[in-house]
């Protein structure tokens, strides 16, 4: 079975990040969501926030499940037989850092290949920190990520 991983932070998951989960769960036949415990970042969501607000939006997707890791994310492509680690890209920023990335990985790991999307272009503006930028100044971000994490942006920032 052909397995990919999506890893990623998801601090929180936008629509943006959704998109590449729907086309990538198309191409491959089991996709891993592998979010990061502790990367060198400043986060708003705790690692249990994170995971569930992912199961919630992905939860009809059948071949699609969500794991945590912590680590190098090629051990966590190992560890869950995965053959394929897939990124999105949004524009050339993306693209020198996702490079960089996969010709690492590859001298670490040689076994597992990369693939990236181009994201849709209606998502090209998206990341997660511009999501959390506009919520803490109390802007609406309906639309942009998933209803569940605009309530739990929501309960964040009322605070
Ligand atoms: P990381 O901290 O690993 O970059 P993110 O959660 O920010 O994790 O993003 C995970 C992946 O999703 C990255 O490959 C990123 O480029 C991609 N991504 C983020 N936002 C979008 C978007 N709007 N469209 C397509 N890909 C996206």
């Amino acid at each position: 079975m052909k397995t990919a991983v999506y890893p990623g932070t998801f601090d929180p998951i936008t629509e943006g990040h959704l998109d590449i989960v729907r086309r990538a769960s198309k191409v491959f036949e089991e996709l891993i969501i592998g979010i990061h415990d502790k990367p060198e970042k400043r986060l708003l969501f705790s690692i249990e926030e994170r995971v569930t607000m992912v199961q919630e939006t992905v939860k009809d997707l059948r071949n699609v499940r969500v794991e945590h890791f912590s680590g190098l994310t090629i051990d966590f492509i190992h560890s869950v037989k995965g053959m394929v680690m897939v990124r999105g890209l949004r524009a050339i920023s993306d693209f020198e850092r996702e490079l960089a990335m996969a010709l690492m990985n590859k001298e670490l790991a040689p076994d597992i290949e990369m693939v990236c999307l181009m994201t849709s272009s209606r998502y090209q503006f998206l990341s997660s920190s511009a999501i959390k930028e506009i919520a803490s100044l109390r802007g609406s971000v309906k639309g942009m990520v998933p209803d569940n994490v605009v309530l739990a942006l929501d309960r964040k920032f009322s605070k």
